[in-house]
């Protein structure tokens, strides 16, 4: 199978038959043998038994539908452990994205020897407040923290080599982190491809603001995870250490200071409380990556690698 089309969904009854038959019509034009995939977010409208309806009609269609709302994440994430198409191509329902996109995203993988391909909304048919301007300052600080040159990480438009979807775990919110998670995994070729946007055609945006805010919150956790998991005491023991050196200086330079100046007032002096301060939070530090350490030993991944290839074994 060439394709795998995977669309998580949350209330989307009006645009599905729309995009159902758009993506048929494209699949049909460039030959492809494909699924559709539709996971339904625990929708509350009408949705899954429109899914039903166009099941009946054609059978490339599948779906997953969840007891209540996940988020988009665990949509994708169950989708793709159950993709059979080379390329995995993640879209959103609303129409935003436009299917026309498709074999020239599945050109840039096959031919372009890309592991992953991202979309780029260049010209972007949403809020200005509080989508688009946002949106700028939060790919900007990712493609600084990541070091992977993209200029649109939450497009909802990417294509997958399926061996990439299969070796990363999306969960929480991470969506918007998969080329970062995929880096991590060893997956260096990304790619971008400018892409149509749409302006919303029916019902309202799933996400306000607060993705910014939380998305960078999970953008911490991911270079943490991604840098540190595996070695937590190498973070928080320099820290650690650092501080409490400090701490330390201060307390003798206030010792020293005690005989020398002859102040023995200690209390009134700023340099006391900052080596208070610093000694206690180097210690609490150094526990912390202690506790940490712990922990990953006694995890069951520990020592789980990803294997590209293997000779003679
Ligand atoms: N979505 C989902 N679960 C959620 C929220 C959204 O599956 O909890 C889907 C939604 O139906 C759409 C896609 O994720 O297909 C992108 O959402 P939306 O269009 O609301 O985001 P925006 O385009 O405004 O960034
Ligand atoms: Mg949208």
């Amino acid at each position: 199978m060439d394709l795998s089309i995977v669309i998580p969904l949350k209330d989307e009854e009006e645009s599905l038959p729309e995009l159902s038959a758009w993506i048929q019509q494209v699949m049909k034009a460039h030959q492809f043998s494909y699924e559709v995939i539709f996971v339904d977010d625990g929708s509350s409208d009408r949705s899954w038994s429109v899914i039903e309806d166009l099941r009946s009609a054609d059978t490339h269609i599948k779906a997953i539908k969840f007891q209540r709302n996940y988020g988009k994440s665990a949509a994708l994430h169950e989708a793709f452990r159950i993709v059979q198409g080379d390329v995995v191509i993640t879209m959103d329902a609303d129409l935003q994205d436009s299917p026309e996109e498709i074999p020239g995203l599945f050109r840039m993988l096959q031919d372009g020897g890309f592991d992953l391909v991202s979309g780029w909304k260049k010209k972007r048919y949403d809020n200005v407040v509080t989508k688009n301007l946002p949106s700028k300052l939060y790919n900007a600080v990712t493609r600084r923290m990541s070091g992977i040159k993209l200029h649109d990480f939450n497009c909802g438009l990417k294509a997958y080599r399926r061996k990439v979807v299969g070796d990363i775990e999306v969960y929480g919110e991470m969506h918007r982190y998969i080329p970062v998670m995929a880096k991590w995994a060893g997956y260096s070729k990304i790619g971008e491809k400018i892409v149509e946007h749409r302006p919303r055609k029916y019902g309202t945006s799933k996400f306000g603001w607060e993705r910014f805010i939380n998305g960078f919150l999970d953008l911490t956790t991911i270079m943490f995870i991604g840098k540190f998991s595996k070695k937590p005491m190498q973070f928080f023991g320099l820290w650690g250490t650092f501080c409490f050196i400090i701490g330390l200086g201060f307390s003798g330079y206030l010792i020293i200071s005690k005989f020398i100046d002859r102040e023995f007032a200690l209390t009134n002096r700023p340099a006391f409380y900052l080596a208070m301060t610093l000694m206690i939070i180097g210690t609490q530090l150094f526990l912390a990556g202690f506790i940490a350490e712990m922990i990953s030993r006694n995890t069951s991944e520990r020592n789980s690698y990803l294997v590209e290839k293997k000779l003679g074994l």
